[in-house]
Order: structure tokens, then C-alpha cells, then sequence
């Protein structure tokens, strides 16, 4: 496995593999590396000739300050992972190779797909994330790049960004990996006491009921957003962020549940915020 620190590294590598006709798949990570990370690299191991991970906790992306210097990290943990599942190269930048002279005073944003969710109760986070996705995709120019589908919200922005800004990247979108109990997995959950965990089973319990109602018939967003917030409000330890139903592909609201739906849910369980969502479709 090679390891990168600087964007010159990585580009050379690239080219190298680029003119042994090799097609390149990318997985952006803000590493403390889990079963989620490894399956999009198993994606990208199956799809690509090469795959690449990249690794920095973006300082841009993060709106509290506190969430960021609390953000676990685990680099040698990271490598053997990585390593392990046989990635070819890892790029592990420092802040001043990702951003040199501080973060640049620079606004990307897609209004229309920042109107709610995260966009909202971040102030700040996507235009984050669309800063560093934007230097990670040229420095790496991958034909193809693996985003977790458990960010719904941040994998539609980056597909529709790199369209719209015709980046040469194929945009994947991979299912969300859960514990056994149904908690989605995610570097942040390292933060939880056991009985916080445990109280955060209530979020995908939720989901699910909201999803099994919609499949019995019921087509009004509020008695569905109702039932799933009282399975929210039946724990105290948990603080609702956001709650809500949209059509998955626009992130408009709805009136009746029909198409593709997108139940997304934000919720701080201490001072931890967890996101999960599950989509479906309704035949119109
Ligand atoms: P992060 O390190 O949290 O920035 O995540 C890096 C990538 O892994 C993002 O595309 C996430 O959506 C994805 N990811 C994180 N957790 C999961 C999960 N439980 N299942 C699938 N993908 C995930």
C-alpha cells in the first residue's frame, strides 16, 4: 500500500496508473475507519483497477468547534484497516497540504439541495464538504468516487456538483451499514456510553416504523413525521434535531407520500449528533 501526504504524491501516482489505461475509484473519509468505510473501499475494489482513500477531518466542513476537536482519530488503526482490505493508496494530508495559508475565502454552495436537513441545523457544513471534495477530486482525478448513502443529503450535493460543474467522476451510491441492532455505523458513535447506544436504537426503530406505516397505505406526511416522533420523545436522553419527509430525489416537502421518499432523521443524544435515514418508493 503507498501512503501519500502531499497532493504532488498522490497526482504522479495517478498519472502513472492513468497511462497504464488503470481506472481509478476514490473514498473520501474523515477516517476513525469502520465496517461503513471498508464497504465503500470493497466497492471501489470491485469496480476500479485502483482505489484510493484519502483521510483528513476537514476543519471546514465542521460549524462547532467542539464536535471537531472531539472528532475521534485513529490513524494507525486507519492504515491496518486500509492495508487489510488492500487499498492501493492512502492520502493522509495534513491541514496546511489541504488548505495552505488557512481555509480560502471561497462560497460553494447548490442552493437548491441546501434548503433543509444538515444545510440548515449546519450552518456551513456543505459548502465545507464541497471545498474539499472539490481540491480532493483534482488532486486525484477519479474516474469513479464512493459516497455512503447514510449522508444522503452530502452524496446527492456531491452527485449533482460534479455534474453540474463537469467533474470527470462518476458519483456511487452505497447503502448505509448498521450494527446488528440497526444502529448505522459511524465514527462518532465511539462517543456514546452503552446506554446512550442503546437509547440510540430508538433512531432506526423510528425509521422503520415510519417506513412499515407509508408501505400500509397512510399518504400524509404529518401522521407518519407524528408516529415516528413519539418514538423519538419515548426517551429522555434524546434531543430531536430534525425530523422529516421528502421526495429523495429533490429534497422538496410533500404533500402525499408518493415516488421516491426520503424519511431523514438528525438527533443529539448527549452532545453527540447522530443522522440516519432510510428511502423508499410509493408507486404514484
Ligand atoms: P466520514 O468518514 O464520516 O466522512 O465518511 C466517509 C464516507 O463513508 C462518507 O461517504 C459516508 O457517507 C460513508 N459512511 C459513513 N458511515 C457509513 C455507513 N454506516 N454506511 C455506509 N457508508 C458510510
Amino acid at each position: 500500500m503507498i501512503l501519500c501526504k502531499t497532493p504532488e504524491e498522490v497526482s504522479l501516482q495517478v498519472r502513472k496508473w492513468k497511462l497504464e489505461g488503470k481506472k481509478v475509484g476514490f473514498v473520501p473519509t474523515m477516517g476513525f475507519l469502520h465496517e461503513g468505510h471498508a464497504t465503500l473501499f470493497d466497492k471501489s475494489l470491485s469496480k476500479a483497477d485502483k482505489t484510493i482513500v484519502s483521510i483528513f477531518v476537514n476543519p471546514a466542513q465542521f460549524n462547532d468547534p467542539e464536535d471537531y476537536a472531539k472528532y475521534p482519530i485513529n490513524t494507525a488503526g486507519d492504515l491496518k484497516l486500509c492495508e487489510s482490505k488492500k487499498v492501493d493508496l492512502v492520502f493522509l494530508p495534513d491541514q496546511e497540504t489541504m488548505y495552505p495559508g488557512g481555509i480560502p475565502d471561497v462560497l460553494l454552495a447548490i442552493p437548491h439541495l441546501m434548503k433543509n436537513l444538515c444545510a440548515v441545523s449546519r450552518p456551513g457544513h456543505f459548502e465545507g464538504v464541497l471545498l474539499v471534495i472539490s481540491r480532493l477530486f483534482h488532486f486525484v482525478e477519479p474516474d469513479f468516487a464512493f459516497f455512503g448513502k447514510k449522508d444522503y443529503q452530502q452524496y446527492l450535493l456531491i452527485r449533482e456538483f460534479c455534474k453540474t460543474l463537469a467533474f470527470p467522476t462518476e458519483v456511487i451510491g452505497c447503502e448505509t451499514i448498521r450494527s446488528d441492532k440497526g444502529l448505522a455505523l459511524s465514527s462518532r458513535n465511539a462517543r456514546l456510553s452503552e446506554s446512550e447506544k442503546e437509547e440510540s436504537l430508538l433512531v432506526s426503530r423510528a425509521l422503520r416504523l415510519g417506513e412499515s406505516q407509508i408501505r400500509s397505505g397512510i399518504t400524509d406526511p404529518v401522521l407518519i413525521r407524528d408516529i415516528m416522533k413519539d418514538v423519538l420523545d419515548s426517551s429522555s436522553k434524546i434531543k430531536l434535531d430534525y425530523l422529516e419527509i421528502l421526495n429523495a430525489d429533490t429534497l422538496e416537502s410533500l404533500e402525499f407520500l408518493k415516488g421516491n421518499l426520503l424519511l431523514a432523521v438528525a438527533v443529539f443524544i448527549g452532545p453527540v449528533r447522530l443522522i440516519d435515514n432510510i428511502t423508499l418508493s410509493v408507486s404514484e
